[in-house]
């Protein structure tokens, strides 16, 4: 049987960072379901569609493939074949993706597409509905938060270092917007599965929130 852990949570509470360390540690694959949307985003802003018309969206779902490539462990997205890695980490790209994952079509498809993925491969994928939706059964289920005042910081932290320019009320709020959207929304909310163990982060460190984690996953071996 493969290993499959699932990590959801909020905008920002370090998932990918986690996952990615975690994933390292055990020698398995780190999967970001975020990319996939982010990249079906990226493809509906080309086609300069509105991100709140449903149906506009939807009827040209089968015109987009979104697939994952591992190099190096490093996992590349997709989008009709093109690695648009590059291309969906900006706030607009976040906006429209948090928009569109609303909409049950896009859901199905993408969520088809993660559990192929993970079917009979070990990996840690991270999202906000892995194990309420994606993988009901995976080994380990994960609900990882912090507050949105350290969120926001920490975002802020690395858009200064990246030489961005950022303003930290406006980070918090895009984060707070994002967040009530993917919790309130109909299909697949954001939203602790029962059997989630939850790890408030806000004030642990990166290693001490890994070795909480490596300790659950010995746990459950
Ligand atoms: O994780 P990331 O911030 O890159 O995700 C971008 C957006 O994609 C989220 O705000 C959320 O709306 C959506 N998403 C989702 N389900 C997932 C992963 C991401 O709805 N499993």
């Amino acid at each position: 049987m493969a290993l499959n852990i699932a990590i959801d949570g909020p905008a920002g509470a370090g998932k990918s960072t986690i996952a990615k360390l975690v994933a390292k540690k055990l020698g398995i694959i780190y999967v970001d379901t975020g990319a996939m949307y982010r990249a079906m985003a990226l493809f509906v802003n080309r086609r300069g569609l509105d991100g709140l018309d449903e149906e506009q969206v939807c009827s040209c779902l089968r015109d987009a493939s979104i697939s994952l490539s591992f190099q190096d462990g490093e996992q590349c997205v997709l989008l009709n074949g093109e690695n648009v890695n590059d291309l969906i980490r900006t706030p607009e790209i976040s906006g429209m993706a948090s928009r569109i994952s609303v909409y049950g079509d896009v859901r199905k498809k993408l969520v088809s597409e993660q559990q192929k993925i993970a079917e009979g491969t070990d990996l840690i994928m991270d999202g906000r509905d892995i194990g309420s939706c994606v993988l009901p059964n995976a080994d380990l289920k994960i609900y990882l938060t912090a507050s949105s005042q350290v969120r926001g910081k920490r975002r802020f932290d690395e858009m200064v270092e990246k030489g961005e320019s950022c303003d930290l009320e406006n980070i918090i709020k895009e984060i707070e917007e994002r967040d009530y959207r993917d919790m309130h929304r109909e299909i697949s909310p954001l939203i602790q599965a029962p059997d989630a163990v939850l790890v408030d982060t806000s004030d642990m460190t990166i290693r001490q929130v890994v070795d909480a984690i490596m300790k659950l996953v010995e746990e459950r071996r």
